[in-house]
Order: structure tokens, then sequence, then C-alpha cells
């Protein structure tokens, strides 16, 4: 079996170094030539949408995935022509665009923060009468880890987050005064058959995730299993889904999805029976999907604009690291590390010294 995968980045890596096992071949689109999954498989080096390539990917690929939700969706749209592509072009159009993204959730019933479409300041200051502040302004589209977002505290800054955001099409949401973030991972194979990840609970510093923590039997699990599987069912989706929700007053309301695995279920690659990444593919590849049980209390460490010494990671005997073979610049995810401990209090303490770790290191 060979999959194709558009991006050859950390996540393309990681879905490599669960296929390999299971005999999967891989094949990456990627215009870097030091991309770092590409040693995995058969770099292509290029253009997402150079039509040689794609032709020759199409071609070849038995399967074609991806690791990030820009793919354009003309490039999508060819390559689903030629071969099977998942998730769908659909799915990825509408994670693409923030409007279509909370239109989709609304028409499903999935619960989102007061939003409004924004194209113009008039717009803006129009939506905010009802919106109120505080209230989040973001791009309708290539926004990520807080890219492309400002606080608007009230309406002295609207006129300077319009112009940050160079008049592009826009919403504009209602700040949640969230308890805290959560996602959850699922995944819905060719066939239909759906499994769910544990919540993760998530801490973010300036927009960008820090840590994971699996939740085993989370009372919120419930809730967020049905509004991911109605996505599942609304998006007729395959592959792995990562659902973004904030809790507030015990109620689950939804940030976005991510239609690929999601740097919120790296604690599965040691913490769960079977791995996110794994199961994308046995998900994509019509396989039976594996089992999501949680394997103890496991956690996940963000190693973000620069790397610690191994060995200081490696002293932490439960610390599995994991490195992206990524050269560190501000901001950029280039290693991550995750642990199992035997209860809660001693994965705390885990998390502690990692993140103290990964502090030191941290430029953003
Ligand atoms: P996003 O790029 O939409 O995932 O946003 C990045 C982070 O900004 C989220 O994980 C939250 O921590 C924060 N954030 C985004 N939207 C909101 C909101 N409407 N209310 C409160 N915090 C938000």
């Amino acid at each position: 079996m060979i999959v194709g995968v558009l991006g050859a980045g950390q996540l393309a890596r990681m879905i490599a170094l669960a296929g390999i096992p299971l005999g999967v071949d891989f094949i990456f689109l990627d215009p870097s030539a030091d991309a770092c999954a590409n040693r995995l498989g058969e770099p292509l080096i290029g253009d997402y949408n150079d039509p040689k390539l794609l032709a020759q990917l199409a071609e070849r690929a038995d399967v074609v995935t991806y690791e990030f939700e820009n793919v354009p969706s003309e490039v999508a749209e060819f390559l689903a022509s030629h071969t099977q592509v998942h998730p769908s072009p659909k799915a990825l159009a509408v994670a693409q665009d923030r409007l279509a993204e909370k239109t989709f959730f609304h028409d499903i019933g999935i619960p989102t923060p007061d939003y409004a479409a924004v194209d113009s300041l008039e717009s803006l200051q129009q939506a905010m009468t009802t919106i109120g502040y505080p209230a989040i302004l973001k791009s309708r589209t290539q926004g990520y880890d807080g890219k492309g977002q400002s606080l608007l505290k009230s309406e002295d800054d609207l006129t300077g987050a319009w112009a940050l955001l160079q008049g592009v099409p826009s919403v504009v949401e209602a700040f949640v005064p969230f308890s805290r973030e959560v996602s959850i991972i699922a995944v819905r194979n060719v066939s239909g058959a759906i499994v769910f990840y544990p919540l993760s609970e998530n801490l973010h510093r300036g927009g960008i995730l820090r840590v994971s923590e699996c939740r085993a039997d989370d009372p919120m699990q419930r809730q967020a299993e049905t509004y991911v599987s109605r996505l599942l069912e609304a998006l007729d989706y395959v592959g792995v889904l990562a659902l973004e929700l904030f809790e507030i007053d015990g109620k689950l309301v939804a940030n976005e999805f991510a239609p690929r695995v999601h740097n919120s279920g790296h604690w599965t690659i040691e913490g769960a029976e079977t791995s996110q990444f794994e199961n994308h593919l046995r998900a994509i590849l019509d396989l039976p999907l594996g089992a999501t049980t949680p394997v103890g209390n496991a956690a996940m460490v963000n190693f973000i604009g620069g790397l610690p010494e191994t060995k200081d990671i490696l002293e932490i005997p439960k610390a599995h690291l994991h490195l992206y073979d990524k050269s560190p610049r501000k901001g950029r995810k280039v290693a991550h590390a995750t642990v199992r401990a035997e209860n809660p209090e001693q994965l705390s303490g885990l998390v502690k010294k990692l993140s103290l770790l990964a502090d030191q290191v941290d430029d953003s």
C-alpha cells in the first residue's frame, strides 16, 4: 500500500512512523527539500499545486491524505478525481474557512460562541453592537496558532484590529470566559466505524498549545462524543478529526475542528492502546480501527522555539522524546515529550518537570 501525504512536516513524519510497521510506504509532497518527513518515504519536492507532481502523486498513491488543512481546494479536488482522498475535499473546505465552519457547526446543532461575518470596518462596528465586548476578530482563512487574531476589549480597538487584519474577510466572535479547553480526537474509517479517544485537556499560551493531558472518564466525554459524531456523519468523514472545545458552566462550545491528526492527540503515541497516527492510517485504508483505551495517566508537553539537552529530558525516566528533526526558530514546534504515570499526582509532577525544561528554551 502506498499512502501519499500532502505536507512533510512533523505530523506526516509521525504518520509514517506509525505506518512503517504496518507495511505502508509513503510519498510526501512538500515544497521544502529538508522537510522532516522526507527521509521516511519518497519525497516529491515542489509546490502543492505543481501539476506534474500532483499527477505523479495521484498515479502512484493508493490513498492521499494531508497533514495540514490549508491545501488549496482545487488541489484536493484534482487528486480526488484521480485517486482516493481522505478526508474529503468538502471537510477541508469547511475547516479552511472559519465562517463556513461556524455555520456548519450551527446547522448540525453544535454550539459556538456568538459570531458574525465581517468584511469592512463598518460591518465590524455594526456586529459589535450585538456581539459585545470582549470579542475576538479572526481572519476567515489561513489562521493557526492564534495568528491573524485580535482581542477587542472596547470600541477603541476596532480601527487598529481591522487595520492589522489588512481588510481580509473575517469573523468576529464573543470571547468565551472558559474554565478549560478540551479537544476530542475521533476516527471514522471508510466503512463508517467510529472510535473516540478520551478527552484531551489543553493548555495554550499565546494561542499556541503547550500541554495536553488525557482525561479518562471526564464528565464532558459524552457531550463531546455527541458533537463530534454529528460532525463525522455530516461530513461523511474518513480519518482522524480533532474537535476543539471550550468548557463553560458545565457545557461545551466548539472553537474549531482540524481535519487531520492533531497536536492535542500526541499523547496517544505512548498513552493509548493505538495512536492517533496509526488509527488515521487504519481509517483511510479501511482497516479495523484500533482500541483507543488509555494506558495509564498520559500527557504531552511541546517544545517550542528551542530544544533542551536530550539528556535533560531523558533523565526523567518516564519521558518519551519525539524530536521533529527541525531547526529551532521562534515560535516553531520542534519536539514534544510524552509521559505516562500511575496516578494523576505523579503525572502532574512529571508534566511540571517537562514544562520547566520547555519554558527554559521557549522564546515565544
Ligand atoms: P484558534 O486559532 O481559534 O484555535 O485560537 C487559539 C486560542 O485562542 C484558543 O485555543 C483559545 O485559547 C483562544 N481563543 C480563541 N477563540 C477564543 C474565544 N472565542 N474565546 C476565548 N478564547 C479564545
